[in-house]
């Protein structure tokens, strides 16, 4: 029998997803870069069952899949991405699931924006939260990258996560279980958060007020606004000496290759000044690489993830 081609397949996610899919549509539409070219397919599935029948496909017949959250620490190629993204955009419910006087406890769908759990936890004077205040993600991702800013990562919060594994196994990691570390979280391969439990602390209203107020203060002040971006660029070698530091002392803020600039603001931030493609990033990264370790003897690591045309996580 004639085997399935990629066409046919993904007529048949289109029809198992109820045609909540998008063909050769351009990834920059889902990356606060603005970059990315087109994906062969993207898949919003809807539940649990829906991303276990994407899954299977991918699986079954070997097409690279990725997970997609807001898109804000990834840069895809300019060829765009020759598979399955599934975007998690259509599972977003939280619901605060303990309210005591002490402690405030959500339960998240994967596909939920950070920014706004992080003011769901601040309305019921969560404290420690807020200082996550302006990170543009879904908890999903929030996890994968294990975000964080101001002395707290998503992880602190985390009681329990509900991930599918590669055969579509559903896991449920305990805190206790997690393997983290600065902007890392070791999730099993090919594994897709679907869920997660998160708890805070209460404290007085004045207390996250005043919290909130610093995150915001400390953002503005040092991070270029309105202009797509994915952040930080870099990991940071040590907290006494980070790559903001670093690029700013090999005077590289401001040079742009095509339209990718170092920002003016913030040195870790490459920002893109209009149509900056894939390349130009790349480019600008290699560069800054280079000229880090040639007079600095500083090796940089990506904290940013590229994509290319068929990686899988
Ligand atoms: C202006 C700006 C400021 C930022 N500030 C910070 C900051 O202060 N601190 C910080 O840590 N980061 C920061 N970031 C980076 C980024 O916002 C975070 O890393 C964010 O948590 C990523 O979440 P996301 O949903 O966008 O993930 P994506 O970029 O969509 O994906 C990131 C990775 O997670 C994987 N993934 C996504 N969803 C899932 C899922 N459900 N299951 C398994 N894997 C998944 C993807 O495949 C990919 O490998 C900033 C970015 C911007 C643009």
């Amino acid at each position: 029998m004639k085997s399935p081609t990629k066409s046919n397949l993904y007529d048949i996610i289109d029809r198992t997803l109820g045609g909540n899919t998008l063909r050769d549509y351009p990834l920059s539409r889902f990356t606060t870069f603005r970059i990315g070219g087109p994906a062969d397919i993207i898949a919003f599935p809807q539940n649990e069952n829906e991303i276990c029948a994407v899954t299977e496909i991918s699986r079954n017949e070997r097409i690279p899949l990725i997970p997609l959250g807001a898109g804000s620490n990834l840069l895809f190629s300019d060829h765009g991405y020759r598979g399955i993204i599934l975007s998690l955009n259509r599972m977003k419910h939280v619901e605060i699931i303990d309210n005591n006087k002490n402690e405030i406890k959500l339960v998240a769908m994967a596909g939920a924006s950070l920014p706004g759990i992080i003011s769901k936890f601040s309305e019921f004077c969560a404290v420690g939260p807020s200082r996550l205040w302006g990170i543009p993600g879904q908890l999903g991702g929030s996890i994968a990258c294990n975000a964080g800013a101001m002395n707290i990562n998503i992880a602190d919060l985390i009681c329990e996560i509900e991930l599918l594994d590669q055969n579509n196994k559903k896991i449920v990691s305990k805190f206790r279980d997690l393997d983290y570390g600065y902007r890392t979280m070791k999730l099993p391969p090919g594994a897709i958060v679907t869920s997660a439990t998160l708890v805070a602390h209460k404290g007085d209203a004045d207390q996250v007020l005043n919290e909130l107020d610093i995150a915001k203060k400390k953002r503005r002040a040092s991070q270029p606004h309105g202009l797509p971006s994915a952040g930080c660029v870099f990991r940071n070698p040590s907290s006494s000496n980070p790559a903001g530091a670093i690029i700013d002392r090999l005077g590289m803020k401001g040079m742009r290759i095509g339209s990718a600039e170092v920002s003016e603001r913030h040195a870790n931030f490459i920002v893109n000044r209009g149509k900056a493609r894939a390349a130009d990033v790349v480019r600008l990264i290699e560069l800054i690489k280079k000229r880090a370790w040639d007079e600095q003897r500083v090796s940089l690591e990506l904290e940013i993830r590229i994509m290319e045309s068929g990686d899988s996580n």
